[in-house]
């Protein structure tokens, strides 16, 4: 490139980037075109030549935005998604900038100690014991998976089988517990690990979808052997917590390894007066969490957090002549994770601690359950309107057509979230919860505030106005 030219082209990207954001509250939120109209802007022969950078960017953003989804704005609250902030996306930025191969601390001594700063900070925020070892993955997903995959080898390890080595054939089955409502990469974390998805003792849950203490106390009584109970902090549909405080001592008594899936509940931990929901999930053996979801990192950013260092290095261990050992007191990123090489993740979860501060987190955690209850407190002055579940969290699912027959409410709730999401003042989509259809409100993003939540609830209102009372009836 020419002189010059590298400079130029990190500010253009950088303009695009900015005009995106500062007209996000504007925007109508939702994506413009559909995948098929995105595919047509960006379906072309292989280029037989090059283009200059500029151009590459130029056109990249023109072919791209009319297809983003606004998920970086205000009134979104479609499935459970962060706001990836300025500040982490800068940091992001400078990792990408910076080129650094993440894997160990002597190839990279920036990118090794930012994660190990960041993971003390974050045991701190979390409120988990502080010898815990933290690996940086790109999501719950993988998180759920690194801390199974640890929980495997070492309830197999308990009973003299080397889970590492000899893979599953020939093992003792470990009996493995989850909750009915669990959310679907746990199962799929299972299925990569060949404990399989359907091969579990599935628990019944209450209305909010939380694990019964007595059928639990009754379904481990039956149980020897390695075992492998995985508890949830934060439903995705109710924001609910299984009773760790009840739970987790009944499954030590069987010696069950305890895994927490706490994608964006676990950071209830990190705000004093939501605390007390997730009390005595510490207990646990390891737990799965987002940084792109409540600490509002941008994509891609989850921690696996596992109290046994050893079982967390054991089911990770990527050994090679060519790799530097470490030593005493040096962390490599790699040792926690199943990649080898990947982006310095680090950067951007300290970046975001820094910037928000333990104050500035627990602020915004109590902040959003607050304006999750004033929406739904709106909602429900509404004929017709009903929100389902008690609100513990931030989360909340909202039937239209409440009192009507079960299938013709099903159909209004379909058609108002349609019309909602054409109308596209705020963004929020369907699910179904015990086999009815709901709307499901997440109010996480960090630029949602009070009156972004009034104009949501409005509009949701207005939407159900008018497929509840069509023009002219
Ligand atoms: C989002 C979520 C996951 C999956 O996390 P990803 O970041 O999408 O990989 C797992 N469990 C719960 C409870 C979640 O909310």
């Amino acid at each position: 490139m020419e002189d010059g030219s590298v400079r130029d082209l990190f500010r253009r990207a950088a303009d695009h980037a900015a005009r995106f954001r500062e007209t996000i509250s504007d925007r109508r939120q939702g994506p413009e075109v559909s995948y098929h109209g995105s595919l047509d802007a960006f379906r072309e022969a292989v280029p037989e030549e090059g283009t200059a950078g500029a151009d590459v960017i130029d056109t990249l953003a023109a072919k791209a935005e009319p297809g983003l989804h606004v998920m970086t704005g205000p009134r979104f609250f479609g499935w459970v998604i962060g706001g990836s902030h300025p500040v982490g996306v800068a940091a992001d930025w400078l990792t990408s900038a910076w080129g650094q191969n993440a894997a160990n601390h002597y190839a990279s001594p920036a990118a090794a100690a930012a994660e190990t700063v960041a993971a003390g900070w974050l045991l701190e925020l979390l409120e988990l014991p502080r010898t815990c070892s933290v690996g940086f993955v790109t999501g719950a997903t993988v998180a759920n998976f690194v801390c199974l995959a640890a929980a495997r080898g070492e309830v197999l390890r308990r009973v003299g089988w080397d889970a590492e080595a000899r893979g599953l054939f020939g093992a003792p089955p470990p009996t493995v517990l989850i909750g009915d409502d669990a959310h679907a990469t746990v199962f799929s974390a299972l299925q990569f690990l060949g404990l399989g998805n359907d091969r579990v003792i599935r628990l019944k849950t209450d209305a909010l979808g939380r694990i019964g203490v007595s059928e639990f106390e009754e379904q481990t009584a039956k149980i020897s052997g390695p075992s492998i109970v995985i508890l949830q902090a934060g439903q995705i549909n109710t924001g609910a917590f299984d009773d760790f405080a009840a739970l987790i001592p009944v499954a030590r008594r069987i010696g069950a390894w305890v895994h927490v899936d706490g994608a964006f509940g676990l950071w209830a931990r990190a705000c004093p007066p939501k605390r007390v929901l997730a009390a005595a999930a510490d207990e646990a053996d390891s737990w799965a969490t987002d940084g792109h979801k409540w600490l509002q990192t941008p994509y891609d950013c989850g921690y696996a957090i596992i109290r046994d260092e050893e079982a967390h290095r054991r089911a990770m261990t990527i050994a090679a002549s060519y790799l530097p050992p470490s030593h005493e007191g040096e962390r490599d990123p790699s040792h926690f994770v199943p990649e080898l090489s990947r982006r310095a993740r680090g950067f951007a979860t300290w970046a975001m601690i820094r910037h928000l501060g333990r104050k500035g987190i627990a602020a915004m955690v109590e902040r959003h359950c607050r304006v999750a209850g004033r929406m739904a407190a709106r909602l429900s002055l509404e004929d017709g309107i009903a929100v389902l579940n008690e609100i513990v969290l931030n989360q909340f699912m909202v039937r239209f057509g409440a009192g009507r027959p079960d299938e013709e409410a099903d159909r209004l709730t379909q058609k108002t979230v349609e019309r909602l999401q054409a109308d596209g003042v705020c963004f929020a989509g369907g699910a179904s919860w015990r086999g009815r259809k709901v709307m499901r409100v997440s109010v996480i993003s960090w630029l949602t505030d009070d009156s972004a939540a009034d104009t949501a609830a409005d509009a949701i209102i207005a939407a159900w106005r008018a497929v509840s009372e069509p023009a002219g009836s």
